[in-house]
C-alpha cells in the first residue's frame, strides 16, 4: 500500500491529506500506463512531452513508440535528417515542433556532454522548453521538488478548492503542501483523474476518490 508524506510547513493545500491517500489509492487501480512513464531518461521524457503538449496522451502514445524505434539514442535524432523527424510530428498535427526538439536534444549532447541540465534557467534556455516541460524534467529526470500543472491538475484542484487557481499558484501549492517523495506520484495521479474522472464537461464525480472533501462535489451532481 502506497504510504504518503506531507511536509510540516504545508499551507495552502492544508486539508488535501485525505484527498491525496485517497488519490493515491485510486491511481494505484485506475492510474494510466503510458511507455513514456517508465526510465526512458531526459531523452524519452523530452520527446514525449513535446509531443504531448496540447494532444492527448492516448494519441500520442503510439506515435511516441514508432518514434523511439526508429530514434532509440539522442545522437540517432541529432544526425538524422529533419524531415524524417517532421514525419512524426506531422501525424499529431505539430510538425514545427520537430525543428525544435532537435536543436534542444543536439544542445545537450553539445553543451551538456549529453547529461540534462538539472537547472530551472539553462533548461528554459533549450529550443522548445518551456516553464512545463522544464518543470516535468527537474523532476522526473532530476528528482526536484518541481510540480507541473497542466490544465487537468488545474482543473481537479480549482474544483476540489472551489475557487479558480493560477498555475502558479497552484504548483507552489503543491510544492508547499507535498513531501518530495509524494509530489510526482500525486502530481501524475491529478492529471489522470483530470483526464478521466474530473473532465471539462461531464465530470464522473461519484466515481471520483476527493468526492468526500471535493468543494464542488455538490454542484456537479446538482448540474
Ligand atoms: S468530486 Fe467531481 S468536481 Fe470534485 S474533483 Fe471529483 S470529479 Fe472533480
Amino acid at each position: 500500500m502506497t504510504r504518503i508524506y506531507f511536509s510540516e510547513s504545508s499551507s495552502e493545500l492544508r486539508g488535501f491529506e485525505s484527498a491525496a491517500r485517497s488519490l493515491l489509492k485510486w491511481f494505484a487501480e485506475y492510474g494510466r500506463r503510458f511507455p513514456w512513464r517508465g526510465e526512458v531518461g531526459w531523452y524519452g521524457v523530452l520527446v514525449a512531452e513535446t509531443m504531448l503538449i496540447r494532444t492527448r496522451a492516448e494519441v500520442a502514445e503510439k506515435v511516441f513508440l514508432e518514434f523511439m524505434e526508429e530514434f532509440p539514442k539522442p545522437g540517432l535524432l541529432c544526425s538524422s535528417e529533419l524531415t524524417r523527424v517532421v514525419n512524426y510530428f506531422r501525424k499529431l498535427g505539430l510538425p514545427d515542433r520537430a525543428g525544435r526538439l532537435v536543436k534542444a536534444v543536439c544542445a545537450i549532447l553539445s553543451s551538456y556532454g549529453g547529461e540534462v541540465p538539472c537547472d530551472y534557467a539553462k533548461l528554459r534556455e533549450l529550443p522548445g522548453v518551456g516553464d512545463y516541460i522544464a518543470r516535468v524534467i527537474l523532476s522526473r529526470v532530476c528528482g526536484r521538488k518541481y510540480a507541473f500543472v497542466d490544465s487537468n491538475v488545474l482543473r481537479v484542484l480549482s474544483r476540489f478548492y472551489g475557487r479558480p487557481m493560477s498555475i502558479s499558484e497552484t504548483a507552489r501549492a503543491l510544492e508547499e503542501s507535498l513531501s518530495q517523495r509524494n509530489l510526482l506520484e500525486v502530481n501524475v495521479a491529478l492529471i489522470d483523474l483530470g483526464a478521466s474522472i474530473c473532465r471539462p464537461r461531464k465530470p464522473r464525480c461519484p466515481d471520483c476518490p476527493l468526492r468526500s472533501s471535493c468543494s464542488s462535489y455538490p454542484v456537479f451532481l446538482e448540474k
